[in-house]
């Protein structure tokens, strides 16, 4: 079905519907019926925009920019957009006689000192720390960590697993039965678990190598610089709304199935002249050639829909179009019906209301 479909073909569609098919039903039905043509519109327009620019570029040395093109002027170049607009694309250039290799100036021959050891690889760290059942507060309840009779200091041990915090045991410092803590017998402190009393640790962010490798010239020492072009194309999708009425959204899963005709239109091609008066109008509206717009797609699809009253179907309208190889009837209900309904409800409302403040008193 090419065209839109004509008026005897959409009265003899309602005409079956309503079950009373043949030529009399169809003429008598011409008489009371009135066929607004609502054709439906789905378009988008993509256009595939383009923008240029320019900056310094580098990477680590031994880059390969062999492959990409090269220009002199980058707003010279020509550039050929993506086949479809709907995709992104973007085109890295170097402009001739910029390549160059520099050394990094972030590293001495690819390494940096690490900052957080200073290149030692060695992280310094208090040999012994608090009891941490005590926290050096009540050690020994008698010399409280400070000692007696002894003359030489003791030293800490490593921290040892206390079951009963609570129970005091044998100070070694003052030599008291029964007073000390038991995580550190007195002491107060115990050695440090970070670096088992040594002083230091291994640097955790160089791994003991007092240096790391550079990020900026992946530790090679030398950089390639160039001024690079970027050409990027990006698609901006437009949905193009339809001619209004719209159709009712109860109707508008079923127009899904429908015989839509379609068309594709690129930058340089005009709407078809066969395409409904409104949607040409709204379609034409919106087909201005927009700054760096280098191509574009029209995906324009529509369906003929008619929508069709009948004097003595005063709750119901037809809504005709094509489908597979036929028309199809879809009645949604009218206006009409559907203010009722809602006279009926607001009544059926009042009623209610009515009968609860009788009921209340
Ligand atoms: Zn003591
Ligand atoms: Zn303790
Ligand atoms: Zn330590
Ligand atoms: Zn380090
Ligand atoms: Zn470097």
């Amino acid at each position: 079905m090419a065209d839109a479909p004509s008026d005897e073909e959409i009265l003899a569609a309602v005409a079956e519907h309503l079950g009373r098919p043949g030529p009399a039903e169809r003429l008598r039905l011409a008489g009371t019926a009135r066929i607004s043509r609502q054709p439906v519109l789905e378009c988008t327009i993509t256009r595939s925009v383009e923008t240029r620019a320019e900056r310094e570029r580098s990477e680590p040395a031994l880059f390969d920019l062999s492959r990409k093109p090269v220009y002199e002027d980058l707003d010279a170049y020509d550039a050929t957009g993506p086949k479809d607009p709907r995709k992104h694309q973007t085109l890295e250039l170097v402009q001739t006689g910029t390549v160059r290799e520099v050394s990094c100036v972030k590293c001495t021959g690819g390494r940096q000192q690490c900052l957080k050891c200073g290149g030692r690889g060695l992280t310094r760290c208090e040999p012994d720390v608090p009891c941490p059942n005590c926290r050096n507060v009540t050690s020994c309840t008698k010399c409280r960590g400070k000692g007696g009779s002894r003359r030489t200091p003791v030293k800490p041990v490593p921290p040892r697993k206390v079951k009963r915090p609570g129970e005091r045991v044998d100070c070694v410092v003052c030599e008291t039965p029964g007073t000390a803590c038991p995580g550190c017998e007195g002491r107060g402190h115990t050695l440090c678990p970070k670096c088992d009393g040594r002083g230091e640790y291994t640097c955790d962010r160089c791994g003991g190598k007092g240096h790391s490798t550079c990020g900026t010239c992946a530790g090679r020492g030398l950089l390639v610089k160039w001024r690079g072009g970027t050409i990027t194309h990006t698609p901006h999708a437009e949905r193009v709304p339809g001619p209004e009425p719209s159709p009712p959204l109860l109707l508008r899963r079923r127009l899904h199935g429908g015989a839509w005709r379609t068309h594709v239109l690129s930058l340089d091609q005009s709407p078809p002249e066969d395409l409904p008066a409104s949607h040409l109008s709204v379609i034409e509206a919106r087909l201005v050639r927009r700054e760096g717009e280098v191509a574009r797609r029209v995906s324009i699809k529509w369906l003929p829909l008619a929508r069709v009253e009948i004097e003595e179907e005063v709750n119901r309208v037809f809504y005709v179009f094509p489908e597979g190889s036929g028309l199809s009837v879809v009645p949604v209900p009218s206006r009409h019906r559907v203010k009722r309904a809602a006279v009926v409800a607001a009544a059926c409302l009042a009623a209610l209301v009515l009968v609860l403040i009788v009921a209340a008193r």
